[in-house]
């Protein structure tokens, strides 16, 4: 079935922004057509007064704009303490670029050109995994691993493990995102301050806190990526532990 087929309303608006005035509209209207409320701009600038102005449940952002660059708007609207999600539209696959948007706190990207039919499937994962406890059960279960968001409590199986309120954060960061490998400092970004003047080495120390409270001696539940991070591996319900 096509992905854009049988929507009705979703009560949700995206900002869009796109310089290049065929793929802005293209997009916009693939978006209301979906069943979201949509506005779109086509500079930097405007994203920034725009998103003060109105609370968005998510940005589509193009990297390339003519005023301010899309992971520099990003990075802004993080300083200022936006959660809103985002994803960016970019003509660059090279990784540094890709390390720069998520470092600035990007929740995914896709390369153009890209199909419609793709970015809509990207707003849709990005948007369940963004929920606020709000709308979504307010527990996260990864095999025998659940975290409780309202009660800040934590259970492998039976036992419940007490964390500090960073390793909280961190793991529930993990565990909204889990598979996918989240950088240093797209970690820091999320889970510490935003006045934190960032260390690397802070996220490694927490992750090994994590890792030793969890049982997860071998680092096979929150897998380590050389270089760049790391991924919380999904598991199964009731998969015996250890690979
Ligand atoms: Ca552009």
């Amino acid at each position: 079935m096509n992905a854009f087929a049988g929507h009705t309303s979703r009560d949700q608006t995206i900002l869009v922004v796109e310089d290049e005035d065929p793929i802005r509209e293209l997009v916009t209207t693939a978006l209301r057509f979906a069943g979201f409320t949509v506005e779109a701009v086509g500079t930097g600038l405007r994203v920034l007064a725009e998103s003060r102005r109105s609370a968005y449940d998510l940005i589509v952002l193009d990297v390339n704009l003519p005023d301010l660059d899309g992971f520099a708007i990003c990075r802004k609207l993080r300083s200022e303490g936006s959660h809103v999600p985002v994803i960016f539209l970019t003509a660059r696959d090279d990784p540094a670029d890709l390390r720069a948007g998520f470092s600035g706190g990007g929740d995914d990207y896709v390369t153009k050109p890209f199909s419609l039919e793709e970015l809509l499937l990207r707003i849709e994962a990005v948007l369940r995994r963004t929920r606020t406890p709000e709308t979504a059960t307010n527990r996260l279960s990864n095999g025998d691993l659940v975290l409780d968001e309202d009660a800040h409590r934590v259970w492998r199986g039976a036992e419940e493990i007490s964390l500090s309120p960073t390793e909280f954060r961190l793991l529930r960061y993990f565990m909204l995102n889990h598979d996918r490998v989240l950088s240093k400092t797209q970690i820091l970004d999320h889970v510490w301050d935003y006045e934190f003047a960032g260390d690397p080495a802070a996220v490694e120390t927490y992750v090994s806190y994590l890792r030793r409270k969890l049982q997860d001696r071998d680092g096979h539940l929150i897998r380590t990526v050389r270089g760049f991070g790391y991924a919380l591996r999904t598991v199964d319900p009731g998969a015996p532990p250890g690979p």
